[in-house]
Formats: C-alpha cells, sequence, structure tokens
C-alpha cells in the first residue's frame, strides 16, 4: 500500500505551524506543504510595510528555509478549488493533486461588504503586494504636493478603526512628520481621518485602555469618526453617514481596513461557509468530511466559553497548526482525534515603534513604552513559532530601547 498524502494548502502562520510540527512527529506519510508565493509574510505585520515603516523584507522569509524539505515537499502553487469528495485539489499549474488528509489553512482576503467603489478607489492591506502598492500610492501623493500644491494629496482616510486601522494610524503618524522634511510639506495641511461604523473605539480593551490609545492618535494629528458607516467610496472622497445625513472626506489616499474574510476558494470548493469561514468541529474537522482540517482564517472554531468563535489572530493561528498536526498524527496512527483548546495570552496592539496597548495574561493592562515591548516579544514569540532561531535573529525586534 502506498504511503498516506497529507496536503497542507496555505504557509501562512496556521499551515506553516502545521507542516513544521507533523514533520517533527515522524508519521509515515508524504507531506507535501502548498502555497502560492515561495515566501511566508508576517500578516500582522502588513500595515508597517503599508507605512513604510518596514521593508516587506523585514516581515517575509522563505518558506524552504524553515523546514525540514526532508521530510516536507514544498510546492509553490495557486489553489484554484478543492474537489471534496474525490479529494483532490485543483492548481493553477501542477493540475489535479490527491489526498488522503487535506489541511486547507488559506488566509484571508479583503471584505468590501459590497460597498461600491472599495475595489476601485481604496487600497486594502491583505498581502505583500498590497501593502506595497499602499506604501507607494502613499508616498507618491506627498511627494506630489511639493508640485502640486493639491491639499488632497497630504489627506488620508483610513476605513475601520479595528485593530490594523490603529496600528497603521500608529506607524504613518511616526513616519510622516519625518517624511514632511524630506519631501518638503507642509505638516499642518497634513490631515489624517480615521472612520468606523461603530459607536465606541477599541471596544475589546477596558475604556481606559482603548481611550489611551486614541489620544496618542489624536495628539499626533489623527481625527476619529465614531459612529458614522461608510456608504461608498468614489474617486478620492469616502461617503459616510453621519445622523441619517451622507457626508464626505475627500483624500487622495485611502486605506481600506474594515475587516477580512476567508479565502474565496473555501466557497468555490461548495464547504459551508459565512465570508469564507466554516464552522468546524472541535477537532478542527469540517464536518461530513473527516479527512478535511480547516483552520485559522478559513475557519470558525466555537469558543465554549464566550459562546462566541475564536477571533482569528496569529496567536490563535498558530496553536491551531499545532493541533492539526497533532490530530492528524494520531489519525495516522489510528488514534481518536483531541477537541482544539485555547489559552489567550493576551493583545496587544502597537500605536507606532515606541507605544503599545494591550492586555496580558490574566487580565493585566500594559501601555505605553511597556505596551510596545510586550508587543515586540509577540512578534518574536510568533517568528520562532512558524520560523527558525535564525529567522528570529534576522527579523527580530530587538530595537527596544529608542
Ligand atoms: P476588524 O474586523 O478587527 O476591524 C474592522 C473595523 O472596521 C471594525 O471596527 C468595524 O466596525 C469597522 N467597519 C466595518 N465596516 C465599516 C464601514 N462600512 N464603515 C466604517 N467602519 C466599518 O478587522 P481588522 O483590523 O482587519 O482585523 C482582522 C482580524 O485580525 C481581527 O480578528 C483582529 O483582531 C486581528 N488583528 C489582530 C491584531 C493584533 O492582535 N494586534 C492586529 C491586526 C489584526
Amino acid at each position: 500500500m502506498s504511503r498516506p498524502r497529507v496536503v497542507i494548502l496555505g504557509a501562512g502562520y496556521a499551515g506553516l505551524k502545521t507542516a513544521k510540527e507533523l514533520s517533527k512527529k515522524n508519521v509515515d506519510a508524504d507531506i507535501i506543504l502548498v502555497n502560492k508565493n515561495d515566501y511566508h509574510y508576517e500578516s500582522t505585520q502588513l500595515h508597517e510595510v503599508a507605512a513604510g515603516t518596514e521593508p516587506a523584507s523585514k516581515i517575509t522569509f522563505n518558506i524552504v528555509d524553515v523546514i525540514d524539505t526532508k521530510k516536507v515537499q514544498f510546492l509553490k502553487d495557486t489553489v484554484i478549488k478543492v474537489d471534496k469528495d474525490n479529494k483532490k485539489v485543483l492548481l493553477e499549474n501542477t493540475g489535479e493533486l490527491a489526498y488522503d488528509y487535506l489541511v486547507m489553512a488559506l488566509g484571508f482576503e479583503s471584505e468590501t461588504f459590497g460597498i461600491p467603489g472599495v475595489d476601485d478607489y481604496s487600497l486594502p492591506l491583505v498581502n505583500i503586494k498590497t501593502a506595497e502598492a499602499a506604501q507607494a500610492h502613499l508616498d507618491r501623493a506627498l511627494a506630489n504636493y511639493q508640485k502640486s500644491k493639491d491639499e488632497l494629496d497630504l489627506s488620508i482616510v483610513v476605513c475601520g478603526a479595528g485593530f490594523t486601522s490603529i496600528e497603521y494610524l500608529g506607524e504613518i503618524t511616526n513616519r510622516i512628520p519625518k517624511l514632511a522634511k524630506t519631501m518638503n510639506f507642509p505638516m499642518d495641511k497634513v490631515k489624517i481621518t480615521c472612520i468606523e461604523a461603530m459607536p465606541t473605539l477599541l471596544p475589546m480593551f477596558s475604556e481606559k485602555l482603548g481611550q489611551f490609545g486614541i489620544d496618542v492618535l489624536k495628539k499626533r494629528g489623527v481625527t476619529f469618526k465614531v459612529g458614522t458607516p461608510i456608504k461608498e467610496i468614489k474617486e478620492h472622497a469616502v461617503v459616510y453617514e453621519e445622523n441619517g445625513e451622507l457626508k464626505e472626506v475627500h483624500a487622495h489616499t485611502i486605506i481600506w481596513t474594515t475587516g477580512v474574510k476567508g479565502s474565496h476558494v473555501v466557497g468555490e470548493s461548495g464547504f459551508a461557509e459565512r465570508r469564507g469561514r466554516v464552522m468546524v468541529e472541535k477537532d478542527l474537522r469540517v464536518e461530513g468530511y473527516p479527512d478535511v482540517f480547516m483552520i485559522s482564517d478559513v475557519s470558525a472554531v466555537m469558543d465554549e466559553e464566550s459562546g462566541r468563535p475564536f477571533p482569528t489572530t496569529a496567536q490563535i493561528a498558530i496553536k491551531q497548526g499545532e493541533a492539526a498536526a497533532n490530530n492528524l498524527a494520531r489519525l495516522l496512527n489510528n488514534q481518536p482525534t483531541e477537541a482544539f483548546t485555547f489559552k489567550s495570552l493576551g493583545t496587544v496592539a502597537s500605536i507606532g515603534n515606541n507605544v503599545g496597548i494591550g492586555q496580558i495574561l490574566g487580565g493585566k493592562e500594559v501601555k505605553g513604552y511597556m505596551g510596545s515591548i510586550v508587543k515586540k516579544s509577540i512578534i518574536n514569540k510568533s517568528l520562532l513559532a512558524v520560523g527558525t532561531a535564525g529567522t528570529l535573529l534576522k527579523k527580530g525586534r530587538f530595537d527596544y530601547y529608542h
């Protein structure tokens, strides 16, 4: 009998972790990891590339440099869809790839909520390409002011005030004052607006902690509009609703960070999904498809404690990768699978390089410089989890003292 084949789709935090952990378990199986790029990127740090505070090379590394290539075969290809009834993956270049066990860890895409103009006139932050495009756009607009004297070149709107938006705002408000000197534009004409649909900003934190973060950004010149859902994006304008009235903010740079959905491949493969996420069983397998694990951004796992699915964070993705590898090894050894469990180590958002806000283990709050240190140690921990000690040394954050 031929060896069973495990195919892992996606080399983000979850897929890469699955491949790394499974290769350590000495299972009698062929393991193939498929990813559309030959590099992994730290999706939690895309905002830095988009803001221009870090180059893409800082948050990326080659996949084959961190996996055991004697045990895991890496295949650079793009997944078109999964034929789950015939246990095959359709790939853009390779064609069909059969599997005995499948791990779907295909990550996220930008969510437009069907709002007109989003795809045409705003810049999402969902991968290296889009983050670099956002950075080039912003830099071009700022540099152009000297020639155009058009104040719209100095106007930026960030759509949504979730973590990605807040962290992006933290970075640009650190960098733009420096650019003002080299590109020679007046800081007092720079206009940065953040527009949020919900009535409360940063509701995941205590009111005091959230306010601390917002005050830092306000002091750096950000204007927040709250309880003001965005209704349309036009060329150089964001239309939002305030007290039942439609209003506009004009800008040459419009950043779309209002949330994400799971990969479109999930829906195209006929899985029952909502916003690209499939509600999975406790062991992370898909009901009716015992050979398919669905993890991270494409899956929704019920958190028994809160009664809501776990959020989609890197910390959870890494833990799900470990759990999927463990359950795959158990299945390959004819043992029963185990339920996924997760204890959060906390949540921290950076506000530029030297400030952070967050809640860590035991509900303890951290803020300011201490928050940024905790944030950097979280980035380093993730790097070690999906990379190697060498990756950590090259890409880690050790600039603690500024
Ligand atoms: P999000 O869903 O956390 O935030 C999006 C925000 O946009 C929300 O506040 C939402 O109310 C707002 N919004 C949605 N539609 C809108 C509209 N039409 N008009 C105005 N506002 C609108 O999305 P995200 O920031 O992309 O994060 C995605 C996931 O990744 C989340 O689970 C988040 O917790 C996680 N994440 C975590 C970190 C961290 O731990 N530091 C950093 C980034 C992202």
